[in-house]
């Protein structure tokens, strides 16, 4: 059956007249949220950085999952948090530093492009050295500024040197005394 120009033309205008409905039903829905007409129609978005209740990472609740921190002075190298790590998002390597008895951690580096947040590396750690953070601005333009590096630096010769002199001062000191 052959389509008048004139049925073209309604079923034209009918698609018209369909879209306006709906654009204007989907604005006459959202008008109460703008005036916050009632309880049901009230704001539940907020604007970041959020000016009106001034939240602030400290606001977060205590067991926050933030950006990782490394306290690396009370690290012991035992690299527990990187053997549970299910991503691989942890890398450390040590080495002999000034106590014999303690490693020297010259990295520890963490790739938060690589982190879930599980939190498994802060539960494994023993001395507690490797903690949340409530922070979790983290957005960088280059992916590489996502490794945080934590670690001593690897010892120079000219720092082991010194350990050795100071070593002999401590051990001649106490032939001495
Ligand atoms: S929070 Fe989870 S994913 Fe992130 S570094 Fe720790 S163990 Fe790995
Ligand atoms: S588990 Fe803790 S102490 Fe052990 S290497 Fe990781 S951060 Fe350091």
């Amino acid at each position: 059956m052959d389509t008048t120009v004139f049925e073209v033309i309604k079923k034209y205008f009918s698609k018209v007249f369909i879209s306006a409905h709906s654009v204007a039903r989907s604005f006459l829905s959202s008008l109460p949220y703008l005036f916050n007409l009632s309880e049901w129609h009230k704001e539940v978005t907020e604007q970041y950085p959020d000016p009106i209740s001034s939240r602030s990472a400290e606001d977060l609740p205590a067991r926050t999952r933030g950006l990782l921190f490394n306290k690396i002075e009370k690290c012991t190298g035992c690299s527990e948090c990187e053997k549970v790590c299910p991503t691989r998002a942890i890398f450390l390597e040590c080495e002999e530093g000034y106590d014999t008895s303690r490693p020297w951690v010259s990295i520890f580096n963490i790739d938060f492009s690589r982190c879930v947040f599980c939190g498994m590396c802060v539960e494994v750690c023993e001395p507690q050295s490797l903690v949340h953070t409530k922070q979790y601005e983290g957005a960088v333009y280059n992916k590489t500024d996502l490794v945080s590096s934590f670690g001593r630096g690897r010892v120079t010769q000219e720092q082991r040197a010194k350990w050795a002199t100071l070593k002999q001062q401590n051990k001649m000191e106490g032939v001495l005394a």
